[in-house]
């Protein structure tokens, strides 16, 4: 695992590509000029790491595309300290960008491979969860609940109500919701039954996958 000045390069570069793209959140671009992620993806393929793009990892899924990490993450306004479970551990990239952030994340993964070597990977990197859950994230994590914040990292056909009743008041969801492509969702909790909708733009994401193997 080698992190050289000209991978530290790259990674500047990417971060003032996500700053013309509209990403301000100056804690959010470090994270992202912080985080080797040519690491997250097979060397093979090191040169687009630094790309903005989304890229194959294992198992049919994506590592998603840096501006859309970076979107998700400045609108949820991560806080030092937050509780926030993620769906969707994938590579684990975005999970790391929260983790800079200092927030306390969860993260859930369906796909055993990936949750198998993205849980050991990212410990090896520094980066450590409160906990990597091997499950379905239609569910969340009841257990756990309530969150400051719940980010989803797959596109789903609906919004599971289980995550909307797992939030704190005043806590966020970020959902991208759609078949092909989808509207990114943010619902934040406004009392115990009333939650604020808005509806950030167009993404594309792989599907949120329903207790299928
Ligand atoms: N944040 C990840 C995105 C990976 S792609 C990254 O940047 O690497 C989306 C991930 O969601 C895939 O790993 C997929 O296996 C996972 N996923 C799909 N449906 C899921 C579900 N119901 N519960 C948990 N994870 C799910």
């Amino acid at each position: 695992m080698k992190d050289t000045s000209k991978h530290q390069g790259l990674r500047n570069q990417l971060a003032s590509i996500l700053q013309a793209k509209g990403i301000t959140d100056e804690k959010v671009l470090n994270a992202i000029r912080n985080i080797p992620r040519h690491l997250f993806i097979d060397s093979s393929f090191e040169s687009h790491a630094y790309q903005d793009k989304a890229f194959p990892i294992a198992a049919e899924q994506t590592i998603s595309q840096p501006y859309t990490v970076a979107f998700q993450s400045q609108t949820l306004n991560i806080n030092k300290g937050d509780k926030v479970l993620e769906i969707g551990t994938g590579s684990g990239y975005q999970t790391a960008v929260l983790l800079e952030l200092k927030a306390e994340v969860y993260t859930i993964e369906r796909q055993q491979e990936l949750f198998k070597k993205t849980s050991l990977f990212l410990p090896k990197l520094g980066y450590k969860p409160k906990k990597f859950i091997f499950g379905d994230g239609y569910k969340g994590l009841p257990e756990k609940a309530s969150f400051d914040k719940i980010i989803v990292t797959a596109g789903a056909p609906y919004v599971p109500k289980p995550l909307l009743a797992q939030l704190k008041v005043e806590g966020m969801l970020l959902i991208p919701v759609g078949d092909k492509t989808q509207i990114m969702n943010l619902f934040i909790r406004k009392s115990a039954k009333e939650f604020e909708k808005q509806e950030l733009g167009d993404f594309a994401f792989v599907p949120m996958l329903e207790e299928k193997n």
